[in-house]
């Protein structure tokens, strides 16, 4: 699968995606990462990719020409088989769900907002879709990419060395919070691992892990359950 990202912050996403299973499946040639740098397609001598809101308002908002210039030589055709992703705190809320979904296509184009947003005819005729990472307002577009393209890679085949653990973890099958997981030592600090998990009866321990996934969900996010 191949991500792209549009951003005027192309050095961003070294960082995230330099490490761990992400870095390991490029590496792999299981997906490949490509970063674009919006000003590539401006036309001014100083690249300019921002302008003033019609009506007033504070701040300043990304243009509509380099975004749709850049989208159309990135994908010069339009397939059924990508998607370009307009990142926004106005989208609709990204889950493990869209993660699902996203992770059918075979392109992905990450359009990364900056200032105040972005021209609305970015959304209404070149997006795909208006995807959001949560109610809350970040100041790009560039963390909530990144976020999306994690969420979907480790689903990718091949990607987590077992794949059975995509399957098993939060929001994934039933739609529960994983269980508690713990490690060595049994005893830490007096604080002990629920004595059916040492016990090695498979079955106790799939019932032991149901119930406190159900309970974890309970606690944490009972919304979940509605
Ligand atoms: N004025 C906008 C609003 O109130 O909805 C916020 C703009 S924000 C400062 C700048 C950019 O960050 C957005 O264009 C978007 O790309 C990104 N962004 C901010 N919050 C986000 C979120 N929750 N999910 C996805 N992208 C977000």
């Amino acid at each position: 699968m191949k991500f792209h990202f549009l951003t005027i912050f192309p050095g961003f996403f070294d960082g995230p995606f330099r490490h761990g299973v992400v870095a390991r499946a490029a590496e792999a040639g299981l997906l490949e990462i490509h970063t674009h740098d919006l000003r590539n397609w401006t036309k001014d001598r100083h690249r300019t990719v921002d302008d003033r809101p019609f009506g007033g308002g504070e701040g300043m908002l990304l243009k509509p020409e380099p975004i749709f210039e850049a989208v159309e030589t990135i994908f010069p055709s339009r397939s059924p088989e990508s998607r370009v992703i307009l990142l926004s705190a106005q989208g609709r809320k990204f889950d493990q769900a869209a993660a699902l979904r996203l992770r059918a296509y075979n392109e992905l184009l990450l359009v990364c907002g900056r200032y105040e947003g972005v021209d609305e005819r970015v959304a209404e005729h070149l997006a795909d879709e208006e995807l959001s990472i949560g109610d809350y307002v970040l100041s790009g577009g560039e963390l909530a990419a990144a976020v999306v393209v994690d969420a979907v890679a480790r689903l990718l085949d091949g990607v987590v060395g077992n794949q059975d653990s995509v399957l098993y973890e939060s929001f994934t099958t039933r739609h529960l919070l994983d269980c508690p997981q713990y490690t060595r030592p049994a005893d830490f600090r007096g604080w002990k691992v629920p004595e059916t998990l040492l016990s090695g009866n498979h079955e106790q321990i799939r019932r032991w892990r149901e119930q406190a996934a159900l309970a974890k969900t309970t606690k944490n996010r009972p919304d979940l359950l509605q």
